[in-house]
């Protein structure tokens, strides 16, 4: 069986990998624009400092990223995080606080209220579950009230999708909370682990790219590195893959692991609804504006602080790297990132460099009350960032699906659909593996 695997992301990849280990005898092409595997796993090496320009790691509870590292032979590139980073903090109208991770830490926060308290404490009696679809923030102001909503669904909403609580669908985007309301009758209790902001975090020896690299080096099949496909076409039994050399191949299957704009193109001649269907899949823009320090007069002690909206800051987050990572700075220099735009600001992610460095140093200056000159900093800008799971978008996935599977041989996989984080990735490249070679 011959299989295309257009785009090599993480999810491209990981799809790759694991067809070849369940149908050893496939032949598999994986196509990608650029010069190198990755996609937003990328890691840049600056005098001393290791920056990532997208993702760091995942949670140690994250079981299928674990599983793929142990089944690539790779788990001597896990790393785990500083004991220090497990403490988070968040921003608030001019107030540096400590992110509660528990019930009773909640309760004695002073970023709310007694009256905001005894709100949140309602949850637990308030009548359950709904099915129809409806925003994080509707969600949570009806569980724990508005106050609490605009502060810790705010940050859950940022610190996940870089998005904020009225432009997520709970369903989409926080299903496992979801699940917890329907099961357990309340979610208060789960909801920073749930939402993943909390616990220890593994990362990536040498930087996300070593295990990039380990991975496609573990397995056999076909590199094409800069091959820009430009359109996927049915011929009979067979897909066509053409690329921008104007080169064509045939192959039995091809999966799209490319974001979901640009599969809509490549599919438009094809399958002219489902390119439609794929355009209303919204992105969310970045820029992360990393700054090495050669001394800083802040301790760093902990993972990173996050931004309320109703905050103000221009900020939505900075992420303490060399306190999770020590290899990510030498000796006593620090690493950290400034992350600026996303649903809250798009805008501002696409400003020029020189802006972005003064947004990011006037961010960090705000925060840590830190006023030092950076001995390095590096930006990186993207547009296209993050999908972001609006309301509907459950409905909208299935309805793709549905017409993708009037497509035989046809596979779709990639962050668009049912998960952003590393660990939801894996799970759907390994299920898509699973389907194709049952079928
Ligand atoms: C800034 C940032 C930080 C993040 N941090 C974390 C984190 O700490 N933990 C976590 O779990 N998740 C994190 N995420 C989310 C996670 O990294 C992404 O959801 C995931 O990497 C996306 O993988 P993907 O394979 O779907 O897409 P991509 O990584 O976008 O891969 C798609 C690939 O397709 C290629 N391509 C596009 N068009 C074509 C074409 N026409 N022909 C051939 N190839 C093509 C692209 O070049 C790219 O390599 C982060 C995301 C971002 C942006």
């Amino acid at each position: 069986m011959k299989i295309a695997i257009i785009g090599g992301g993480i999810c491209g990849l990981t799809t790759a990998f694991y067809l070849k280990r369940f149908a050893p005898a496939s032949s598999i092409t994986v196509f990608e624009t650029e010069n190198s595997f990755g996609g937003k796993l990328k890691t840049v090496h600056k005098y001393g400092f290791s920056i990532e320009i997208g993702a760091n790691g995942f949670s140690e509870k994250d079981a299928e990223c674990v599983q793929l590292f142990k089944d690539a032979g790779l788990e001597q590139l896990a790393m785990p995080s500083l004991e220090k980073s497990k403490t988070k903090y968040f921003f608030d109208r001019g107030v540096l606080y400590t992110l509660p991770s528990t019930l009773r830490e909640l309760l004695q926060t002073k970023a709310i209220g007694n009256i905001s308290k005894a709100r949140l404490l309602m949850n637990f009696i308030l009548p359950k579950k709904t099915d129809s679809d409806e925003t994080l923030q509707r969600f949570c102001a009806r569980r724990i009230g508005t106050n609490g909503a605009n502060i810790f669904c705010d940050l859950a909403a940022t610190a996940t999708f870089a998005s904020t609580a009225d432009k997520l669908s709970v369903k989409a985007a926080f299903g496992e909370i979801v699940n917890i309301e329907k099961t357990k009758g309340g979610f208060l209790k789960n909801i920073f682990s749930a939402i993943g902001i909390n616990g220890a975090k593994i990362g990536f020896k040498n930087g996300v790219s070593s295990f990039v690299d380990g991975l496609s080096a573990s397995f056999a099949f076909t590199k094409k590195l800069g091959t820009e496909v430009v359109k996927v076409k049915k011929i009979g039994s067979k897909w066509l893959v053409e690329s921008t050399n104007g080169a064509t191949e045939e192959f039995d299957k091809v999966i799209l692991s490319t974001p979901s704009y640009v599969s809509s193109r490549l599919l438009k001649e094809e399958d002219e609804l489902l390119s439609e269907l794929l355009k209303n899949i919204e992105y969310s823009p970045l820029a992360i504006v990393a700054l090495g320090y050669e001394e800083l007069n802040h301790p760093m002690e902990g993972y990173g602080i996050i931004t309320t909206k109703r905050s103000g800051t221009q900020a939505l987050g900075i992420i303490w790297d060399s306190s999770i990572f020590e290899e990510y700075a030498q000796n006593s220099t620090k690493l950290l990132r400034v992350i600026i735009g996303g649903q809250r600001s798009p805008l501002l992610a696409l400003k020029e460099e020189d802006e972005l460095l003064r947004i990011a140093t006037g961010a960090i200056s705000e925060t840590m009350g830190v006023y030092e000159e950076p001995m390095l900093n590096h930006i990186t800008r993207w547009h296209k960032a993050i999908p972001n799971y609006g309301l509907g978008h459950s409905e909208l996935v299935k309805q793709i699906f549905e017409r993708v599977s009037k497509n035989s041989g046809l596979y779709l996989n990639s962050s668009a659909f049912k998960g952003i984080s590393l660990n939801d990735c894996v799970k759907n490249s390994r299920e898509t593996a699973l389907k194709i070679i049952s079928e």
